[in-house]
């Protein structure tokens, strides 16, 4: 990793730089907090290397932190898997991952403080009395009935509460602060609600659990964090964020600061909609390729540079961050046209035999793996007499600039000799089903005698090609934002009636022999067709799988 990685100049690093020079802080410390609720989606990548690189640019530290407040929907297997993609985007975490839970003790202790200064008490109102005592955006709220108990009762019904003497939903705990604020959530936020869920961590040691802007603010100020770091959505919350940290005795009073959600075109960006996905069978999991979670994109065989590449380009600003996919794919192709080896694969086969093919002759050549990497060595091109091309690599019927293969008309294979086509054989109705072309034997290495042949195509011996299965992946989704379509009623439609119906396709294709020796996530590109992985997990040696990861060109919109 290189410093160079991460976005330049942008608000937050001002405010750490002058942080830094004032001597208000001598070092910094961030955290990155998922839920662990689903997969780090594309947006949560942008949020680690803001949080991570931000800590590795100034020479701080990251901590990772579970906020696990909402046992219903959390779960060891997306704890595991959020630390492995954090660990394969490069980043590394200050001391063991926390969890929120891991401070359930002291945000209870503090709540109980909180209760005896006057600050906080039991409330018996209902969801829907809750509301409707809220107030609206233009109205001040009512207090409740329940607001000025005394200190004593609220500590009572407070540990009834935790003692489990009360049914799930019948209590919970304000704060104290205004029911006539103009910000909502300033008008008595609940912090604590009572609900019989196993947690994955604490199990069923807790029947209360506590609320995310509570539990947020206080397990900052606990790690010491210096700047929080979250989307413009908790704008609104930082005042309650503060209000928490000078109501109770805590050293410390991390800031928080917001920017914009990244929101990607042509995909979705929400744990819960991604779940839906996963759960309705539309893709064959979270690391389904097709999807934009950080283990789909893995799978698809997109880099950990690449996205790092694609999160400082994208930015960091308070202003709407919605970014076309072809930013992604630009950043993710522009980064493995340097670090990927070339092959060639043909995915749609045409037959050619070579008429004049000769063994004493005709010969092979080496080709390097990488025009510009000399490091990544070589491996020889075998020819023999029959070879493959791509289908469409060649036109009976041409249309005008035709550089490619026609009756009659000659063209390159890379590395290789000029070839003519003398003949086309066809079936009964009419298909190309083989080619007999000659070999001008005094092309290797060099230009044909009197004339231009301006094509180059990539081809494969027959006889030592390997057969691959290829899976080609085309963008999930129809429309630019799937989430965001209104039907005649007004209403938004559902995401999944816009799912693209040929996002993937696998085709039994052909590849260099060097495909029989490539270990799971190998990444090539397949010259003139595009980048590809072996599959992370349907690979072997022996049946080789490939997912296309981009396409060479931006070839979306034509
Ligand atoms: P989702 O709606 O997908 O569940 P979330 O914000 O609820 O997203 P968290 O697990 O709470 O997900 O997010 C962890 C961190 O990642 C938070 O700091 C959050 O602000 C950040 N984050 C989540 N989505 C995005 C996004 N689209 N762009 C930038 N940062 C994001
Ligand atoms: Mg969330």
């Amino acid at each position: 990793m290189n410093k160079e990685q991460f976005a330049d100049n942008h608000f937050i690093r001002t405010i750490i730089e002058d942080d830094l020079a004032s001597g208000k802080h001598k070092h910094i410390h961030t955290r990155f907090p998922p839920e662990p609720n689903g997969y780090l989606h594309i947006g949560h990548a942008k949020s680690i290397c803001l949080n991570f690189g931000l800590a590795y640019l100034y020479d701080g530290v990251c901590n990772l932190r579970f906020d696990d407040t909402n046992p219903e929907k959390e779960s060891d297997e997306y704890v595991r898997s959020i630390k492995e993609d954090v660990q394969w985007l490069g980043f590394h975490w200050e001391g063991e991952p926390h969890f929120a839970s891991d401070y359930f003790e002291d945000l209870y202790n503090y709540a109980v403080a909180l209760i005896k200064d006057g600050k906080a008490y039991v409330d018996e109102l209902n969801a829907e009395e809750m509301r409707q005592y809220r107030g609206t955006l233009t109205e001040p709220g009512k207090d409740s009935p329940y607001r000025s108990r005394s200190a004593e009762e609220n500590l009572d019904l407070f540990t009834r509460m935790r003692a489990g003497e009360f049914p799930d939903g019948s209590k919970t705990l304000r704060l104290k602060i205004d029911m006539a604020s103009g910000n909502i959530n300033l008008r008595d936020p609940v912090i604590y609600r009572i609900r019989r869920v196993h947690h994955h961590r604490t199990g069923d040691k807790w029947c209360i659990y506590p609320m995310y802007d509570y539990t947020h603010a206080i397990s900052d100020a606990i790690e010491n964090i210096t700047h929080s770091l979250c989307t413009l959505e908790f704008e609104s919350h930082r005042p309650l964020y503060d209000w928490v940290l000078d109501n109770i005795a805590i050293d410390g009073h991390p800031r928080q600061y917001e920017f914009s959600r990244l929101e990607l075109l042509y995909s979705i960006t929400s744990k819960r909609k991604l779940n839906q996905l996963v759960t309705e069978n539309h893709v064959s999991g979270w690391d389904d390729p097709r999807m934009p979670t950080v283990s789909g994109m893995r799978r698809r065989g997109y880099t950990p540079e690449g996205l790092r590449l694609f999160s400082k380009r994208v930015g960091i600003s308070k202003s709407e961050n919605v970014v076309d996919m072809s930013v992604l794919e630009g950043a993710i192709r522009e980064e493995l046209e340097d670090s990927s080896p070339r092959m060639m694969a043909v995915l749609n086969p045409l037959k050619i035999e070579l008429i004049n093919y000769d063994e004493a002759l005709t010969q092979s050549r080496s080709a390097p793996f990488h025009p510009h990497h000399e490091e990544m060595g070589e491996r020889e091109i075998p020819i023999a007499r029959h070879i493959y091309i791509e289908q469409d690599d060649f036109s009976l019927n041409p249309p005008p600039k035709w550089q490619r293969l026609t009756v009659g008309g000659e063209v390159r294979l890379r590395y290789s000799y000029v070839i003519k086509c003398e003949e086309v054989i066809t079936d009964e109705a009419g298909n190309v089903i083989e080619l007999k072309c000659s070999i001008d034997h005094d092309t290797l290495g060099k230009k044909p005698e009197g004339r231009k042949v301006k094509g180059v195509i990539h081809w494969l011996s027959a006889e030592h090609a390997v057969p691959a299965a290829v899976r080609l992946y085309e963008r999930l989704f129809t429309v630019e934002r799937p989430d965001a379509v209104r039907g005649d009623d007004g209403e938004y439609k559902p995401f999944t009636e816009f799912l693209n119906q040929h996002s993937v396709t696998e085709i039994d294709a052909y590849a260099e022999a060097v495909a029989n020796t490539l270990a799971p996530e190998t990444r090539f590109q397949f010259e003139r067709l595009g980048y590809f992985v072996t599959d992370r997990y349907d690979h072997t040696t022996d049946a080789p799988v490939f997912n296309r990861t981009v396409s060479l060109k931006d070839s979306w919109h034509d």
